[in-house]
Order: C-alpha cells, then structure tokens, then sequence
C-alpha cells in the first residue's frame, strides 16, 4: 500500500492512517488520504491495466487497502459511459456523455464510497459504525457490513426512499427513522457514536469513503483513453463524489497518467437546497445552512456539508460552475432522457442534463465541447418520480 498519511486540508497537520481517525483534532475538517505519488509513479503504468478486472479494484495502487484479504467486494462494475446523441441533438451539444452508476451493487454510485470505507473499516478492526444518510449511502454501506460482519446503524430522515430503507432493513441493519432531514439525523448520529464509541460513518468524517468514490475519477479518465472531458456536471449534495473525481484527476496528473487542463468541474443543485451554488455566486469559500430544504431529487438534499469548502475549492480551480435546477425541470429531463435514450435515471442525475441544457444556453458550454453528465444511481430506486396510467382492458378487449 502507497498511503503515507492522513492529511488536513486546512491546517496540514497530518495523522497516522493505521489509526482510526476521523476528522482533524483542531479544525474539524475532513481528513484526506496521502500516496507516496512519487513511487507510484514509478510503479503503476497505464499498460498494467490492461490485464486486470474491470472494475474499482484495478486502481488498487491509488487505493488505501493493505491486504487483499481485508477487500470486501459485492461485484463492483466499471459503469459504461454512453454517448447519449439524440438528447445531445435535441438540446445541441455534439458531444454529450453520461456515466451511468445505476450499473453499481445497490443502483448508486454509493457503492464505490461503501467499497473502500468498509473495506477500510475491517483492516482497522472496526466492529460498528453509524451513520446519518439520505438513503443510498445507508443502504450501500448497510449490505457492505453486512458482507463485512461489522454493526451498522442506520438514521435516515422518513422521507427517504423507501427501497433503500428496506435494503437496510434486510441486510440486518438498525435502522432508525427521524422526522427532518440529514443534518437532523447526524445530530442524532454524532450522539451515538460518543456514548457507544461507533466509528462515525457520516460523510467525510471518515477518510476512506472518498477514496471509493474517487474511482468514478480515475474510470472517466481510463474511459476517455486519458484524455479528460471538457465539462463534467456532477449532481451535489455532500460534494464527496466531486470532490473525489478532483481528487482522483490531480492524483493522475501528478503520476503522469494525464495531461492538461482539467474538466470545468459543475456542482448541480435543486433549486430548493442549493447551498454550493449561492456560496459560488456570492465567490465564498464555504456554505452556509440552507432552512427549509426539499427537493425529489433526496440524494442531494444537504443543507450544509462539511466538505463544503473542498467542493467549492474544485469549482474555482477548475473554473468550473454551481447551478441550481427546479424540481418541474428534474422530472421534465428525467423524461426527456428516457424517451431518447431509454434510460431511467435518477432525478439527481436528470438534475445534470437540466444543467448542461441551461449552461448551453446561456453560453458557458460550447456545442462542440466534451460534456459528460454524472447519473449517480438507477431510475430504479425511485419509482414514484413517475405516474403511470394506463387503461386497464376487459379480456378480449381489443387496443
Ligand atoms: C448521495 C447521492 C448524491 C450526492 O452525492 P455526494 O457525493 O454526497 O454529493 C447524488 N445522487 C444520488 C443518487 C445520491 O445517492
Ligand atoms: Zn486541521
């Protein structure tokens, strides 16, 4: 394993990976993982991959697991990137792609973050965590303890999908419900894993989850034969899976596997919860709590998240853009893309073809640009985004 330490972006103290460390001891901000770049520079060449699986664990030089032994794996997949022309067409972008996480165990792309971060937990002995979550991030890590033999418990506001309730449920978590929203749930959280000592699974107050999700990073990459898209339109709520593509480009670049400038990374939000976007309009450098958050796109309902300052960090280093989409245009995308494309994604997903559209139109996209869309889970997981109703036919009736 090429970990050196654990490092705080704010202050760069720096701790001990072999131990259970969860956010920085005096500024309380996330912890990132460090490599030894250098020597994996001189190690891992982009020929090596050619011979290895198709799926996260390729990238394993770039990743913080120690022993295969310690691997828990639930059959992750490389998720395919469609060029998605007729909806490109229809709203004029040439060159318009979507990777499509729906592909992931689960239908999110939560599993990549579940992948890494139990993975991570068992080479550490953790035998609990708990966690606040929207759904996806709780039902993915839920099924990877499970697989894992470690106790997890779950807070998820009520509203939450309920499939991924159920595939928490089933997979022997204890789940509990809470009447608000996540930031009320990880208070709840927070809480617990004082007086029972759990590992605190919450977003980014542990190191690894986003070292799964960097991996998204390093396949698009590999995906586009090393050469990075333009734009990339990410749908934003904790900010883990940009931060982590971010994350996972400058780490190629400094190992040489990429080149050039980087993609103008696009934090998406809905219009109802979108704290990333007002602190980039207003050019700060952190977020503040948005009151009265809701929005159907659940996965990206976060009011404040407390990476907020590394989301925003990749947007201005990359030149990149926030934007903010309503939810009567989520669903109309949503649709749009299945009706061209036959693809049902998520309405967070939808929320990033909605802004690709806008920033088209109002010329911040180029036609001819590389744009690629981030769909972070299947349709799937949420039926009720759609109404069906079809007539009901006496037998024998003729249609
Ligand atoms: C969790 C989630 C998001 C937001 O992801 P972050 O990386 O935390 O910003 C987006 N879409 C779906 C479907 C999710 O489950
Ligand atoms: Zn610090």
């Amino acid at each position: 394993m090429y970990v050196t330490h654990l490092e705080c972006p704010k202050c760069k103290t720096k701790f001990n990976h072999r131990e259970l460390n969860q956010l920085c001891t005096s500024c309380q901000a996330p912890l990132l993982v460090r490599y030894d770049l250098n020597t994996i520079k001189e190690d891992f060449k982009k020929e090596y991959l050619k011979t290895r699986c198709c799926n996260l664990w390729r990238y394993r030089e770039l990743l913080p697991i120690e022993k295969h032994s310690n691997v828990v794996s639930l059959g992750e997949v490389m998720t395919p990137i469609l060029k998605i022309d007729k909806v490109g067409n229809s709203i004029g972008l040439k060159n318009l792609y979507l990777k499509d996480e729906g592909f992931n165990p689960g239908g999110s792309f939560k599993s990549r973050g579940a992948a890494i971060g139990i993975s991570r937990a068992k080479e550490l002995g953790v035998k609990a965590f708990a966690m606040p979550t929207n759904g996806n991030a709780g039902a993915a890590w839920a099924t990877y303890a499970a697989k894992a033999d470690i106790k997890a418990f779950i807070v998820m506001p009520k509203d939450a999908p309920t499939i991924t309730r159920n595939e928490c449920q089933i997979s022997g978590a204890k789940l509990f419900l809470v009447d608000g929203l996540i930031s009320d749930a990880g208070k709840i959280v927070a809480k617990a894993v004082k007086k029972y000592r759990f590992m605190d699974a919450s977003t980014l107050k542990e190191p690894y989850r986003i070292e799964g999700k960097k991996t998204m990073g390093f396949e698009i990459a590999e995906q586009f034969g090393w050469k990075v898209p333009d734009v990339i339109l990410y749908p934003t709520g904790g900010g883990v899976g940009l931060i982590g593509i971010y994350k996972a480009l400058l780490e190629l670049k400094e190992i040489g596997f990429i080149e050039g400038k980087l993609p103008r990374l696009v934090a998406v939000q809905a219009t109802n919860c979108a704290p990333i976007v007002k602190a980039f309009k207003e050019n700060k450098k952190e977020s503040e709590f948005w009151e009265d958050a809701q929005t159907i796109a659940f996965g990206i309902t976060v009011p404040k998240a407390i990476g907020d300052f590394l989301v925003l960090e990749a947007i201005y280093e990359t030149n990149g853009s926030a934007i903010a989409i309503d939810d009567k245009d989520i669903l109309k995308y949503q649709e749009l893309i299945a009706k061209h494309e036959g693809l049902f994604i998520c309405p967070e997903g939808a929320a990033t073809l909605a802004a690709a559209d806008e920033l088209y139109k109002n010329g911040w996209i180029k036609d001819n640009e590389k744009v690629l869309l981030l769909n972070t889970g299947s349709g799937l997981k949420y039926p009720d985004t759609v109404i069906s109703n079809p007539p009901i036919l006496k037998i024998d009736e003729e249609i």
